[in-house]
């Protein structure tokens, strides 16, 4: 196989990666001045912080992914390839790929980061992941697929194992997913499945550190515990998870849990690029870059949003959050950057304007950070939606999301709630 790009004079730009920061930098790139070239493993730009949602039969996947091809048309010079980034060779300028290798002037790393289990083998075999659009509609299969079991269960002891819910990692994922499931609980289950008894089933919510929400302010990590023990969600701080063999919980102090429901969001590891990862890495393995966002020796490859990391920001000393804002800040900044005369070009230095964080619990409920103010409740999570409904892409998928969040809030009654599991037909040999 072969990439099969047009040949020209103009200088070729190689993206890995169309999360926030490849997006953000392909809409903002001047037209024309360069050949870039955006190569993801999926035909689609993945809309992360609505995964849960999707996790939990909220919204269809359809809603908060948008492929590639759609926003590319029209803009010429721009062109995607659908492949998997197996290695970079930094001497060579090439990068190697599932579809052949391909030769670059600049590279852009943006490929985002995975799921970090912390190297432990059993918990990465036997929780459930949130990363993927994939991951987060097999998280809706498997929990729909666990009340199932739990009416044909045999003993109490194997009901509650399916019924009860375990989400480890109380950052904003951990959260919002502990809460959606318990509004769950209150107002959708008992009317789906009358045969079971949900006073049986349980929802904890384990997170290693003193607090949920670290990375916000005391009052709203304060408020989002108060909003969740309302919801009845068992909140365990101080938490660590050593071992999950799939139905047991081993937690360092040595308390075990029973469930076979084990959602996992406690922490990302920046995705590896072999042929890169000789260089320096940061906390999370991320690629250290200068305050230009690139590599000290190399200054025709960038690390942008989860993949890389600064320290040059002066209001951001140990580097900046993995959030999608930091991502498309850079990818926008980086785009200017190439628009400017090559004689200005790469000397400004990247400085993050931060607009805030959020979070919400459910209906009328969230928190919201801003630089100067929190704030909390119905008004907090009106601005969520708002903030969320503004940055999703398209308008056929703000319409259907808008149109599905209505129609819950009002019914309390979403119908996605489908375990619809991919068949593969085996090939014959
Ligand atoms: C469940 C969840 C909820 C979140 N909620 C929020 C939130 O509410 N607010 C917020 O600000 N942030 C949130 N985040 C974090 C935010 O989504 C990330 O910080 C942001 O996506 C980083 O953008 P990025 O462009 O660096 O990488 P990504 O958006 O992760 O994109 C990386 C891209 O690279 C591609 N890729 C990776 N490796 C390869 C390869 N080898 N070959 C080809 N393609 C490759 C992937 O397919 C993907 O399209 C959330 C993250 C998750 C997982």
């Amino acid at each position: 196989m072969k990439a099969n790009l047009p040949v020209n004079n103009r200088k070729r730009i190689v993206i890995i990666g169309g999360g926030f920061a490849g997006l953000s930098f392909i809409q903002t790139i001047p037209k024309s001045k360069y050949q870039v070239v955006l190569i993801d493993r999926h035909n689609y730009h993945q809309f992360q912080p609505l995964f849960y949602q999707v996790a939990t039969a909220g919204l269809e996947p359809s809603s908060i992914v948008f492929p590639f091809r759609k926003i590319l048309q029209k803009k010429l010079g721009l062109h995607f390839r659908l492949a998997e980034v197996e290695r970079v060779d930094r001497e060579n300028k090439e990068v190697h790929t599932s579809i052949g290798s391909l030769k670059y002037d600049y590279l852009l790393l943006s490929s985002g980061a995975t799921t970090n289990f912390f190297g432990n083998e059993a918990i990465e075999t036997n929780a459930l992941p949130m990363k993927t659009i994939s991951e987060a509609l097999n998280i809706r299969n498997q929990i729909l697929t666990a009340f199932e079991n739990a009416l044909t269960a045999e003993t109490a002891e194997e009901r509650t194992s399916y019924l009860n819910m375990i989400v480890v990692g109380g950052g904003p994922t951990g959260v919002e997913v502990a809460g959606t499931i318990a509004e769950m609980r209150r107002f959708i289950l008992p009317k789906d499945y009358p045969e079971l008894d949900f006073s049986e089933m349980k929802i904890e919510l384990l997170e290693g550190s003193g607090r949920l929400l670290s990375g916000m302010r005391d009052l709203s990590s304060l408020k989002a515990k108060e909003y969740l023990e309302k919801l009845g969600v068992n909140i365990r701080l101080e938490s660590i998870v050593t071992n999950y063999d799939g139905k047991n919980v081993t937690l360092k102090d040595g308390t075990t849990l029973h469930s076979r429901n084990l959602i996992w969001a406690a922490g990302v590891i920046a995705n590896a690029m072999p042929g890169l990862d000789g260089e320096l890495l940061g906390v999370g393995k991320r690629l250290v870059v200068n305050g230009t966002l690139q590599l000290e020796n190399y200054p025709e490859v960038f690390a942008l949003g989860d993949a890389g990391v600064t320290f040059s920001d002066s209001n951001f000393p140990n580097g900046h959050p993995q959030v999608a804002q930091v991502a498309i800040q850079q990818g926008r900044f980086i785009a200017k950057e190439f628009g400017k005369h090559e004689s200005e070009r790469f000397k400004k230095e990247f400085k993050y304007k931060d607009l805030g964080s959020m979070a919400t619990v459910g209906r009328n409920k969230a928190v919201v950070d801003l630089p100067n103010r929190h704030f909390s409740g119905f008004f907090a999570w009106l601005i969520w939606m708002l903030v969320h409904l503004r940055s999703i892409l398209g308008l056929k998928n703000k319409y259907l999301i808008f149109m599905d969040w209505l129609w819950n809030y009002f019914t309390y009654n979403l119908s996605l709630r489908l375990i619809i599991q991919p068949k593969f037909k085996s090939k014959s040999k």
